[in-house]
């Protein structure tokens, strides 16, 4: 069965009652057979197939499997956010961009392997073992959204929810060569979405074109009364967006995202789209911005600083990991907390929990806060003389397994991109536009808030320009997994039934 895009897929299904469920299991096959070598998910809905058969008739969506991100609730089907501590977590309801799409008539695929809690760039972070880059299994595929980017690579799955806080989405869609798009702040309701930094957080589409991310957006898109951060502006016409003419937009590059730092085969494929951009009719300029620097230090200060606090509430009591009790509660909390979190959680909590406390509040976390607000006003002021700002999505090619795990710093330089707009709460689309050394490249295109529109715009136009949808990966060189990597697998391919209370940061 040839592997559709999520278009493709309801235009089958639309004409072909029996298309949906065909697919689901076809799907579920390849990702028996090809995803012990990825490890892209980690746990299946067996009874997809026939969910997609009763959703034969729903619109728009007609019964299409999608695949969702580990941190993001889903009514029966396990959820961990990629940890120990939350094992056997089945959680009792959907996140809203869960529920939607299940309303529209989409199925749950599976859930995908992530970085624990969301921290994390290489997807190497993951209690379940690192998901891999279906371009080249030795190298990573970007995180946090890891297994979502991968899966969808991979042709396991059309498409596929993430969640960004400070890339999560962008960065692994760029180093698998897919679509992937961070909606403004506000945009997409988080309710069911386990925490991380929840000033940052918000949940988005990866896909192998610009019209999968639009269907999905016009889907979960729009104010949501179960999260009050969800934003009531109007939702814009997300399909018509990808009709839109550019010539004529001004754009601009920002200097200091293409300059020292960024490795050379990565900055002659962003030049490249972007004299394919200026093609197009478009008036781009070069912008530069003083307090991108600072965006970096910035943002991990913030991010640990909410995770310590979001984090908080896995004790063992209430959801998953709850070894038998013994001792006085300080001991058995920190039992709990010691085997259930990771070290990059560990080191991340510490963190947060250092820049918060007497004595450094002002000096760290404060000092945080003002940067974040000098490079918000910075952004927006750009954003009045320019619809767009581009630059690469990631600085490097995806690195080999292991190259950074050494060296948090390392790591956390990657971000370097895709933190601004994280910070300033701004929409912002990672659009593959080309390979170097047989590895995606992809550019970075920041937008207004609230104008996802524009990003889908211009996506659509560099898309059609570059030849149309992504290509399934083809892996050049596979190594064979880890007997580890199988057992978790095997492990986790199941679903579990536990009912408890929910983890996500909304009440
Ligand atoms: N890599 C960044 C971090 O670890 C961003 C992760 C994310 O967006 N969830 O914080």
């Amino acid at each position: 069965m040839r592997i559709p895009t999520l278009w493709e897929a309801v235009r089958e299904a639309e004409s072909d009652p029996r298309y949906s469920e065909e697919l689901a299991h076809h799907l579920l096959e390849r990702i028996r057979s090809m995803d012990p070598s990825l490890n892209s998910f980690i746990a299946l809905n067996d009874a997809a197939p026939e969910q997609a058969r009763s959703l034969a008739g729903v619109g728009p969506l007609h019964g299409v499997p999608v695949a969702v991100k580990d941190s993001i609730s889903t009514r029966g089907l396990e959820t961990t956010a990629g940890s120990r501590i939350l094992r056997g977590y089945v959680p009792p309801y959907d996140a809203t961009a869960v529920a939607r799409l299940r309303s529209a008539g989409a199925v749950v695929l599976g859930k995908t392997n992530m970085d624990e809690f969301s921290m994390g760039s290489t997807g190497e972070n993951s209690a379940f073992g690192p998901t891999r880059n279906p371009w080249d299994a030795s190298r990573v595929p970007g995180g946090s959204s890891s297994g979502s980017a991968a899966a969808v690579a991979a042709g396991l799955a059309p498409a596929a929810l993430g969640a960004d806080t400070g890339g999560s989405v962008r960065c692994p869609a760029s180093f698998t060569g897919t679509f992937g798009l961070r909606p403004s702040y506000g945009r997409v309701s988080r309710y069911g979405l386990i925490a991380y930094a929840s000033s940052m957080d918000q949940i988005g589409p990866i896909a192998r074109s610009t019209r999968d991310l639009a269907i999905i957006l016009s889907i979960v898109a729009g104010r949501d009364p179960m999260d009050s951060t969800s934003s009531p502006a109007p939702l814009q016409d997300y399909m018509g967006a990808l009709e839109r003419d550019v010539s004529g937009w001004k754009v601009a590059v920002v200097k200091e995202m293409v300059g020292p730092g960024v490795d050379d085969h990565v900055q002659r494929e962003f030049w490249r789209a972007v004299d394919t951009i200026s093609g197009l009719g478009v008036d781009v300029e070069e912008v530069s911005l003083r307090w991108l620097d600072e965006a970096l230090a910035s943002y991990y200060v913030i991010a640990s600083a909410e995770a310590s606090s979001n984090l908080a509430r896995y004790d063992g009591l209430r959801y998953g990991l709850s070894p038998q009790q013994s001792g006085d509660w300080r001991s058995y909390f920190a039992k709990v907390r010691g085997e259930g979190f990771g070290r990059e959680v560990k080191i991340r909590i510490m963190l947060g929990t250092y820049v918060l406390s007497a004595g450094f509040y002002e000096e760290l976390y404060l000092k945080a806060l003002k940067v974040r607000r000098l490079v918000t006003d910075e952004l927006s002021l750009a954003l009045k003389r320019y619809s767009l700002l581009l630059s690469p999505t990631m600085p490097v090619l995806p690195p080999r397994l292991g190259e950074r795990t050494a060296d948090p710093l390392s790591m956390y330089m990657m971000d370097v991109e895709t933190v601004p707009a994280s910070l300033a709460g701004l929409p912002a689309i990672s659009v593959p536009v080309g390979r170097a050394a047989g590895l995606p490249v992809g550019i970075q295109l920041v937008g207004r808030s609230m104008d996802e529109g524009s990003l889908l715009a211009m996506s659509a136009r560099l898309e059609e320009a570059l030849g149309g949808p992504a290509p399934i990966a083809s892996p050049r060189c596979s190594s064979p997994p880890s007997k580890y990597q199988v057992i978790l697998a095997s492990l986790h391919l199941s679903t579990g039934d536990k009912r408890s209370p929910s983890p996500t940061g909304i009440p």
